[in-house]
């Protein structure tokens, strides 16, 4: 069997690998509890606020409106936070390679990258929130104009924020905004992760010409990773980066080939 880079790895990867995973886990628990808090004041709002009725609905929005921007601001804020672990986190693992590579101190680290990764978070979370405002006050003016129940209106509220079916084909599909919520936690977080990384390689190859990436998968792979498993590339010429998939903890890692 030819040595991967886990082998090679074994101690950086063993500590950081597990490091980056409990990063990309509390990024999507963080995701979770924006939407469920979102969930639970709205239910107060409509619980104990005033009356559901015509001549209410203009107060209660503007309180349902507060609320989504309360979720809006600490999902990103939070999510932002994860970014940067991760991307330091990628910084880590490369410069801990190099390291056992014999490769050392390469320089600081432009942020750059890192800013436009959590600005585009940003941007995709404004996006969510302005769309769960729309479903939420649907939900409201319906159900008054339909003369329906607060449980009722309560339960339509919860299917737009967590329940909504995610799995039919077709133009104009709506998800639900745990289910996007979740999405830009999966895929942001491990995107900030591979921009470090690569940024790193780049950085590291202007000293050390020869060298190339290791694509390197979790143990437990997807067959959407399974092909780039293990494989050497040029820094500049990966077939993809990771996130290949939602689920994606896939690591790019030094490789020097032997002369
Ligand atoms: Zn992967």
């Amino acid at each position: 069997m030819p040595e991967t880079a886990r082998d090679r790895f074994t101690s950086t990867l063993n500590a950081l690998d597990k490091e980056y995973e409990r990063i990309w886990k509390s990024g999507v628990k963080t995701s979770q509890e924006a939407v469920k808090a979102l969930r639970d004041k709205i239910a107060v709002i409509i619980s104990t606020g005033p009356e559901l009725s015509a001549e209410n609905l203009d107060r209660i929005k503007d309180s349902i409106e507060l609320a989504v921007s309360n979720y809006s601001d600490n999902f990103t804020n939070a999510i932002q936070s994860e970014q940067e672990n991760a991307w330091n986190n990628g910084l880590d693992i490369i410069d801990s390679s190099l390291t056992q590579l014999g490769i050392g101190a390469i320089g600081g680290v432009s942020r750059a990258q890192l800013l436009v990764a959590t600005s585009l978070s940003a941007d995709l979370i404004t996006g969510i929130s302005a769309d769960t405002l729309t479903s939420i006050n649907t939900a409201l003016s319906t159900g008054i104009i339909n003369g329906e129940s607060v449980p009722q209106i309560m339960k339509n509220i919860n299917n737009t924020l967590t329940k909504m079916p995610v799995s039919v084909d077709g133009a104009g599909r709506r998800y639900s905004t745990l289910y996007r919520s979740e999405m830009i936690a999966r895929t942001e977080v491990s995107r900030a992760h591979t921009l470090a990384s690569l940024q790193r390689l780049e950085q590291a190859k202007e000293s050390v010409p020869n060298l190339k990436v290791e694509w390197v998968s979790e143990p437990d792979r997807c067959e959407k990773c399974a092909p780039f498993d293990g494989h050497i590339y040029d820094i500049d010429k990966l077939p993809e980066t990771p996130p290949v998939h939602p689920n994606c903890r896939c690591l790019l890692v030094p490789f020097i080939p032997e002369e």
